[in-house]
């Protein structure tokens, strides 16, 4: 297969394709750009950009585009002209657009991470992080301490309950339909994300 220079991770909230993306670009010596990362960063600033993004995400709705848009624009052209891999970004028609338009002559490659809403939903309500650094586990006996180094191990407010079907629907409503838009174009390589996080990172080694 010819090189794709921008590679997107789809796939609903805990699909795993947060930890792929990251693997995946270091393993192929791509740049990782993460929105949700970017994102939980403006909101530990504590700006009022800040807040009032923790406000959407903490209830389990996408940030609008007249927000998300300044934010991510310039990193993505700051990026343009070196390989990328997206995770998070586009979620909706127009942020693929706008994509488009900042990337108008790069090869994409689509990974779309399939993974039921069932087990969705189970993996986020297990699902830990660790205050310190990050590491994140799917608990099985509500550990509370991160075995890698020894700091808190929290639920993020966008993985409780009440927010987590909001979650899935925001997905299911506002990002899915990009799949089928760039399943069009003939770019999609739709990934089984329902194996454990090594079988899956196995079956996308051997796509790219
Ligand atoms: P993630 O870590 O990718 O699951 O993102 C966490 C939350 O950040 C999402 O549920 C959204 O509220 C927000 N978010 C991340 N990326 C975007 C985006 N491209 N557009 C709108 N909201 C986003």
């Amino acid at each position: 297969m010819e090189k794709p220079e921008v590679v997107i991770l789809l796939g609903g909230p805990a699909s795993g394709k947060g930890t792929q993306a990251k693997v995946l670009a270091k393993r192929i010596g791509y740049t990782y750009f993460g929105t949700g990362d970017l994102m939980r960063a403006e909101v530990e600033k504590g700006s009022d950009l800040g807040n009032t993004m923790a406000d959407l995400m903490n209830r389990g709705e996408l940030v609008p585009d007249k927000l998300t848009i300044p934010i991510v624009i310039n990193k993505l052209k700051e990026l343009s002209g070196t390989n990328i891999v997206l995770d998070g970004f586009p979620r909706n028609l127009d942020q693929a657009e706008i994509l488009q338009d900042v990337f108008p002559s790069e090869k994409f490659l689509v990974l779309n991470i399939d993974v039921s809403a069932d087990e969705l939903l189970k993996r986020m309500s297990s699902r830990r992080i660790c205050e310190k650094c990050g590491n994140i586990i799917t608990a099985k006996n509500d550990e509370t301490v991160c075995e890698k180094c020894g700091g808190n191990l929290i639920q993020r407010e966008d993985d409780k309950p009440e927010v987590l079907a909001k979650r899935i629907q925001s997905y299911e409503d506002q990002t899915k339909p990009i799949i089928a838009y760039y399943r069009e174009k003939g770019l999609v390589r739709d990934i089984d994300g329902q194996p454990p996080i090594p079988d899956v990172t196995e079956e996308i080694n051997k796509v790219l």
